[in-house]
């Protein structure tokens, strides 16, 4: 019996060209899983706004996992039984890892007291001052800003302000990682615990076969995700050094960087996995 085929994937500097957000690269491959019938689900830090335009262009109907591992959703028809955890949203379901964004919303009002002027975050900076800080086009920054769970905070003030900053929210349950600008303020998730519980999803619906899955990231906030997939590829960046991984079998280092890398890994994937499938 073949085994079920799963490829859960970044998107920025993996799927998405670093510097010029493109897949065009990355078809040959995409079209491949496609053929195939093999799920792809798109696992990023961006938001269900952001990644759903992205879905349209790539004609994808499969699950996908938002913010860092926040949320599953799972669209109509992507999954034969609904997992129990699930609840109804739009035409489909979700299931969430993380707190509402409301609740780390209420946290900064709180801090606001405290730490005033040391630090803005996204819902205080509104589009345009998103625009400003990130560069953003307005339509990006009005998609960023539609966030379910998680809340990029501008610290302003020292290092050891933000220490005291970040202590607090830890107090407060929230996990707080630096980014490259921003610290992002979130619920306990990560895309790894997602990628398992999606798996199995999958491997419940079908019991009797194999569950082959590919993980592909760029960046250490993949790491659990590469270590928690059955095969991983670690995608070249033209910023900054390959993610930390504990893995050394059945992973993958691009020599390509970004949606090139990413092609040519899936297609490799793919043919060394082909004689399995036959079986
Ligand atoms: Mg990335």
């Amino acid at each position: 019996m073949s085994a079920l085929l799963l490829v859960f994937s970044d998107l920025d500097g993996s799927l998405l060209d670093h510097h010029s957000y493109s897949f065009q690269a990355a078809l040959p491959a995409v079209e491949a899983l496609r053929e195939r019938g093999i799920p792809l689900i798109l696992c990023s830090s961006k938001t269900r706004a952001e990644i759903e335009p992205l879905r349209r262009q790539l004609g994808n109907r499969d699950p996908f996992i938002v913010e860092n591992g926040a949320a599953v959703f799972l669209p109509a028809g992507s999954l034969q039984r609904i997992p129990p955890d699930c609840r109804p949203e739009g035409d489909g379901w979700v299931r969430e890892f993380a707190p509402p964004r409301q609740r780390w919303l209420l946290e900064l009002a709180r801090l606001k007291a405290e730490y005033g002027a040391q630090f803005t975050h996204f819902e205080v900076m509104g589009v345009e001052g998103v625009v400003a800080a990130t560069g953003l086009q307005p339509e990006a920054a009005t998609r960023a800003l539609q966030r379910d769970y998680s809340e990029p905070v501008l610290w302003q003030g020292d290092d050891a302000g933000r220490e005291a900053f970040a202590a607090a929210l830890s107090t407060a349950g929230a996990t707080v990682l630096q980014g490259g600008r921003f610290l992002s303020v979130a619920g306990d998730c990560d895309k790894g615990a997602a990628l398992r519980w999606l798996r199995n999803c999958y491997q419940r619906e079908d019991p009797a076969r194999d569950v082959h899955d590919l993980a592909i990231g760029d960046s250490a906030n993949d790491s659990a995700m590469l270590e928690s997939a059955r095969h991983a590829l670690v995608i070249r960046s033209p910023v900054h050094g390959f993610p930390p991984l504990q893995r050394q079998e059945n992973t993958r280092y691009s020599e390509e960087f970004g949606p090139a890398g990413w092609a040519r890994g899936v297609l490799e994937w793919l043919q060394h996995l082909d004689p399995y499938s036959q079986e």
